[in-house]
């Protein structure tokens, strides 16, 4: 293999890059390979030798433009104007430290675009762990042995199997094709998925159509191909387009920001603007203005804002993840919090996709089932790899009617023996032939479609598969597809005749019989006959079970029949629901959100279904069918559409993309759930599209979040958090604002009333960016509050800085803030023997013990205030005082770093603060309490819904 296709680069002059141009033969030739793929160890051979099939972060964003992409920002803006004036200060009156000031400034800006920058380094870095929880899988022969391994262990030589859903995981030759398309986009732009061929149809390897390419996804129809190039050697990686497409879409929370961020920074230099003329024409001092413009913008400035929410957001999403919830953009948590409808698939999500065979139906006569049941439940072979945690089977077992425990032995109670006689060979081979699961051995187990492994693993229980498989040859297939809602093959019997076999929804299938067998013999099926077997359909429809008919014909060639079938029986495949859905349901209700379940089962067994998982509540739930769909005008669906609780029945995928379009001009935020191809265009289009861990590549590429356990209550679990992240940030929003009145205060008095300075610039920087911070933090990582899920979603044009916010932190805490600072001010000032309008040199130590007791009391006041803005509306006694951690370590954190200003020598110097008496400090406690006290009296009154109060102060 020393031709192999290590070092094979394209449009090298090398064979290869004819990879599609030489015989089929030649080319297995030079792989030495044969149709039954590599053995093992010559796969772990090649392995050692071409390395795993991997591609190293190809595109990474230039790191430096994503570095000053953080400068780019109002408050930034703003304190590079605050620093420049400083040195304009400097060069105008040197000696007055204004240099500090402005290189303080400075530093405070790369800091703080330094720390966002890291933050949101680290929160990519997370995202992309989060994609290698989901190692991509490939379906590969081994030794003629199906194998389900990692895509990073594929070899040059390895045969594959594709499937609709599969995103191409090297670069290989097609050997074998069924109807495959599949999509290019990744790779040449081109939109339009493609069919493929064995041919070679162009001399351009990307155009030609016996190739399939590493990073393609597979539309439909699935295929065999061989591998000749992985990793670095595959077309993708020698283009290296592999780069993050993060669209530049502006997420909810980051327009919330960006308006926040206009309006402080509107704030801020209206106020300087206006104060520095004031102070220009009362002070008639040039400098002494400029300074004052300087703190007013500092003072304005939220600094700590902007990595403190992307540090909320992260945590969120790690927490979330560890809820088995992954999202790709950090910004989407909250996107889910603002969501109003949830539109959810049944299959899978709501159910355990266990699927079980549960009834049965042979003709018209109906085998009961004993309670103990049949048939083993198979495990998916995917459950097992993909370390996705879930349930035990034995749990399956416990919360329903179906006994097998998922292991290999039958009860004897349960064998099928009973049933041989019943049951014509016939039903055997449609169920097992008709099939595209495959069963595996080791980890025992099947892939592919849960409802089609359950009709093997029950075909299996009667007759071996593998060998029916190798006497009836097939020929041709005609895949299962929901529009179509039936799936049919043709194969060779042993004695030479070709037989059709179909299987699908009784109502499509029954359709396209013309007789039935019973009892071993076909006899004529008329109307009333086909009438009879589809009210029998119902029967097991009823019990939620998802119907499967089988049905038979010969065939002359090989085209799709689509009459003359016979029928054969119905199979009744039970999918047990999840435990948890029903709580989860249960919830979202309480938290006003639309639960709409979508299926292309029968509208019977959705119903039950529904009402089994809560959905339905007390009414009667609203069903709409795929047809309905299609012809009911947009204002008679808006209207059906009101109903609390509704069910899309027999919808294809497809008109799933409309149900989201129909919620969102009603002006809802809807969550859609998928995990086919045909999903992916829904999934984009919701406002937060969800994939299933277990779902296609494809769907998990289009989706905003993947659900690692397939599981509805965990969709829930991560609105909870998205609502808690808004809350969270809105709750240090006003912890953060509030300390800025006693910021701005001390500036428009020292202009008004010509006294001392009470609070200069580095002290402002000092709360900002140092006693604010850990605090803020801390309130990011509060809980949810009791009521999180029991209130309405917030409104789509709800606001972070509501007038609201503004007024609680600028109308309320902080003049309370502000009048405890100039109180310990004025008391240091007066017992130093001060008298009002007397200048006080900088150094003067009276001076620098006044702005220590102005600086010490916001601090004691933000004590307070932090312990008061853990909850919104709930009394904080209510929460546990010391459930959150961080807090007590951020009000730690303060009380040190006022220690250190205060009595610290060195501290002393850089802040021109001096050490101040105790008691000075203990002024300024009542106020804390009155802070704490009147807005325990907010909360109060909101709770008591006290209309005024809610109008002022509900945020
Ligand atoms: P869902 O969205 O709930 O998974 P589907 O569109 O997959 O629904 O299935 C719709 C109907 O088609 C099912 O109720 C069943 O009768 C039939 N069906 C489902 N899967 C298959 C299959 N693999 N082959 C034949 N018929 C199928
Ligand atoms: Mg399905």
């Amino acid at each position: 293999m020393e031709k192999g296709s290590a070092g094979v680069k394209h449009g090298s002059s090398s064979p290869w890059g004819e990879e599609h141009l030489i015989p089929l033969a030649e080319f297995l030739q030079k792989l030495e390979v044969n149709e039954n793929g590599l053995s093992e160890e010559e796969a772990a051979r090649r392995l050692l030798k071409c390395g795993p099939n991997i591609l190293e972060d190809a595109g990474k964003e230039n790191i430096l433009k994503r570095y000053f992409r953080q400068f780019r920002n109002f408050f930034s803006i703003l304190l590079i104007v605050g620093a420049a004036l400083s040195f304009l200060g400097q060069y105008l009156d040197p000696g007055q430290g204004n240099i500090y000031i402005g290189i303080a400034l400075v530093g405070v800006v790369f800091l703080n675009g330094t720390f966002t920058f890291i933050q949101e380094y680290q929160a990519v870095k997370t995202m992309e762990s989060f994609r290698q929880l989901l190692p991509p899988h490939a379906k590969v022969l081994r030794d003629g042995n199906l194998r389900y391994v990692l895509a990073s262990e594929l070899v040059p030589g390895d045969v594959i199997l594709l499937e609709e859903g599969d995103k191409v995981p090297a670069d290989g030759r097609l050997i074998e094709i069924n109807s495959l398309k599949v999509d290019n986009s990744a790779l040449t732009g081109e939109s339009e998925p493609q069919l493929r061929s064995l041919e070679c149809t162009h001399s351009n390897l990307l155009e030609c159509r016996n190739m399939v390419f590493s990073g393609t996804l597979v539309q439909s129809g699935n295929g065999k191909a061989v591998i000749f190039a992985t990793g670095h050697d595959t077309q993708i990686g020698s283009l290296a387009i592999l780069t993050e497409q993060t669209s530049s879409v502006d997420t909810p929370i980051r327009k919330e920001l960006n308006h926040f961020i206009k309006i402080i920074s509107a704030i801020a230099i209206s106020l300087g603007v206006t104060f520095f003329l004031l102070a220009f024409f009362l002070q008639d001092i040039f400098l002494a203005s400029l300074i004052f413009a300087i703190g007013i913008i500092v003072a304005n400035v939220p600094e700590g804002l902007l990595p403190t929410v992307t540090l909320a957001l992260s945590l969120a999403s790690r927490r979330m993840a560890s809820r088995d919830a992954l999202i790709k953009q950090l910004e989407s948590v909250e996107t889910l919090g603002s969501t109003t409808v949830i539109c959810t698939d049944k299959t899978g999500t709501l159910t355990q996709n266990r699927m079980a065979v549960n009834s049965l139906i042979i003709g018209f006569e109906i085998l009961e089932p004993d309670k103990s049941s049949i048939y083993q439940d198979g495990i998916k072979a995917q459950d097992i790899n993909k370390n996705v945690k879930k349930g035990p089977a034995e749990k399956v077992a416990d919360s329903t009617n179906i006994a097998g425990s998922g292991e290999t032995e039958i009860s004897a109670a349960s064998s099928p023996v009973i049933y041989m006689e019943k049951i014509p060979p016939a039903f055997i081979r449609v169920a097992g032939l008709c099939n595209n699961a495959k069963l595996y051995e080791s980890p025992p187990g099947y892939t592919g479609d849960p409802t089609e492994g359950a009709l093997l693993v029950f075909a299996n229980s009667f007759m071996d598969i593998r060998g029916l498989q190798g006497k009836y040859q097939r020929l041709e297939e005609f895949p299962f597809d929901s529009l179509t809602r039936r799936m049919e093959v043709i194969c060779r019997t042993p004695e030479g005749e070709l037989e059709a076999y179909l299987k699908g929804a009784p109502e499509v299938v029954v359709q396209m019989c013309t007789s039935v067998m019973e009892a071993g013999t076909v006899r004529e099926l008329d109307e009333s006959g086909k009438k009879e077997l589809l009210e029998k359909d119902l029967r097991l429809a009823e019990k939620g079970e998802r119907v499967i008919a089988l049905a038979f014909r010969k065939a002359e060639d090989l085209k799709e029949s689509t009459g003359g079938f016979v029928f054969l029986g119905f199979i009744g495949i039970v999918d047990p629901p999840r435990p948890e859905a029903r709580e989860a349901i249960a919830r979202c209700h309480a938290a006003g959100i639309k639960v709409v379940m979508i299926t292309g089962d029968h509208p019977v067994t959705a119903e039950s279904i529904a009402r089994n998982v809560g959905l339905a509540g007390s009414g009667k739930p609203e069903i709409i069918t795929g047809d309905e769909l299609k012809s009911l005008s947009r204002k008679e669906l808006a209207s059906r559409l009101k109903n609390p609780s509704i069910v899309f029945a027999r919808t294809s995928p497809v008109q799933k993309l409309k149900i989201v379009q129909l919620f969102q001009a009603e002006g809802e935020i809807v969550t859609m759930t998928g995990d086919g191809v045909n999903d992916a265009p829904a999934i984009k289009n919701a406002d937060m599209g969800v994939a299933m861990g277990s779902g296609t590549d494809v769907a998990r590429e289009a989706a905003d979040m993947v659900l690692l356990d397939d599981n509805f209550a965990t969709i829930v679990n991560a609105v909870e958090e998205g609502r808690t992240v808004f809350d969270n940030i809105k709750k240090f929003i006003v912890y953060i604002l509030a300390s800025n009145i006693p910021e701005i205060l001390p500036f428009i008095a020292f202009v008004l009333l010509s006294i001392p300075l009470p609070m200069p610039v580095q002290l402002i920087l000092a709360i900002d960016l140092g006693t604010d911070i850990l605090p803020a933090i801390a309130l990011g990582v509060e809980k949810g509050e009791g009521d999180i899920m029991e209130r309405p979603p917030r409104r789509k044009d709800e606001k972070l800085l509501t007038p609201q916010v503004l007024l609680t932190a600028y109308g309320v805490k902080g003049p309370i803030e502000a009048a405890a600072g100039f109180f310990c001010y004025f008391a240091v000032l007066f017992e130093g023997g001060w008298t009002f309008g007397e200048r006080l040199a900088n150094t003067n130590p009276l001076y620098m013990q006044a702005i220590t007791a102005f600086f010490s009391a916001v601090v004691i006041c933000q004590i307070a205030n932090v312990f008061a803005s853990r909850t919104g509306t709930q009394s904080v006694f209510s929460v546990g005082l010391l459930k959150n951690r961080l807090v007590l370590l951020g009000i730690a954190s303060e009380l040190f770093i006022l220690a250190l200003i205060i009595w610290n020598p060195f501290a002393n110097l850089i802040f021109n603060t001096a050490p101040i008496e105790l008691r000075y400090m203990l002024l300024s406690v009542p106020f804390a309490v009155l802070l704490l006290g009147v807005d325990e009296l907010r909360k109060y009154l909101l709770r008591k819904n006290i209309k005024w109060a809610t109008r002022l102060f509900k945020w």
